[in-house]
């Protein structure tokens, strides 16, 4: 299986728009893997995760499409995970090859689906014909593609899941958003199965995070709280991700206060393969 990670930021990006701070003029300044682009990653060429506000044009950055997605899985109903509106794409006059939205599903939680509803019933002219299915943490389903996913609480947002994805024996788990994992999270993650991958949410940076988000620290230690529970062991790879700004260290700064952790740290373009 191949990750590709499209976006590696939070909610604003990195540089932020508005923001002079250090670390935006830091990364304005070097580019390269300090530019960070809105959350997101496309897995093989048929999974998608989230579809934030800056999917376009990291498809067009990357030289990909989505002309064969399968399945788009929402995390939850933020704003830089979930914009409803760039799903009308897959749709004519806006794609001129046969349209695949018919045989996409979506999956996410009840706000992702109102929020899908709502924009569709604006647009009245487009019918809403993407295959909506709908679940909640806690759930666990296949997607008609064959993707197994454990939907699990997240520290985050109502509605907001972790997920445990197996695809073609393969099992990777992927930690964002949320803050320091509930009960029925960890315990979830205690079954047995041995992660091939395990992604973190890293959004406090070089500050301690737990709520709502992690930071370096609590990274580190929700990863020892993961090998623990034998989730993890010496073959799993683990990588942070979902960076702001105001966690002030820059890429190769938090790729040496990683290391020694064995946890790597992920850019945009960046490809995990498991
Ligand atoms: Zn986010
Ligand atoms: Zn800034
Ligand atoms: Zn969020």
């Amino acid at each position: 299986m191949e990750i590709l990670m499209l976006g590696t930021a939070a909610a604003e990006a990195w540089p932020a728009p508005f923001c002079l701070c250090d670390a935006c003029e830091k990364a304005r300044k070097l580019g390269g893997k300090n530019i960070r682009t809105r959350p997101g990653a496309l897995i093989d060429d048929d999974l998608k995760i989230d579809f934030g506000p800056d999917t376009v044009v990291q498809l067009i950055r990357e030289g990909r499409h989505l002309r064969n997605l399968k399945t788009i899985l929402f995390t939850h109903q933020h704003s830089d995970h979930f914009v409803p509106s760039e799903l009308l794409w897959a749709k004519f006059p806006f794609t001129r090859t046969e349209p695949p939205a018919g045989s996409i599903e979506l999956w996410g939680n009840r706000f992702v689906h109102e929020g899908i509803r709502d924009e569709f019933a604006k647009k009245q002219q487009h019918k809403l014909d993407y295959v909506m299915k709908e679940f909640a943490p806690g759930d666990h389903f296949t997607t008609a593609a064959g993707d197994e996913v454990w939907a699990m609480p997240a520290d985050h947002v109502e509605g907001a899941s972790v997920l445990r994805i197996r695809r073609k024996g393969k099992t990777i788990f992927w930690g964002h958003d949320s803050g320091i994992y509930p009960a029925a999270t960890l315990d979830r993650l205690s079954d047995g199965i041995a992660l091939d991958a395990a992604l973190f949410d890293c959004t406090y940076g070089s500050e301690r995070g737990g709520k709502g988000h992690l930071g370096f620290e609590t990274v580190v230690e929700m990863a020892g709280e993961l090998r623990n529970r034998k989730a993890i062991t010496d073959r799993t790879k683990l990588v942070a991700t979902h960076f702001s700004h105001g966690g002030k260290w820059m890429h190769d700064e938090l790729v040496d206060r990683f290391k020694p952790h064995g946890i790597d740290v992920a850019y945009d373009g960046m490809i995990i393969n498991v």
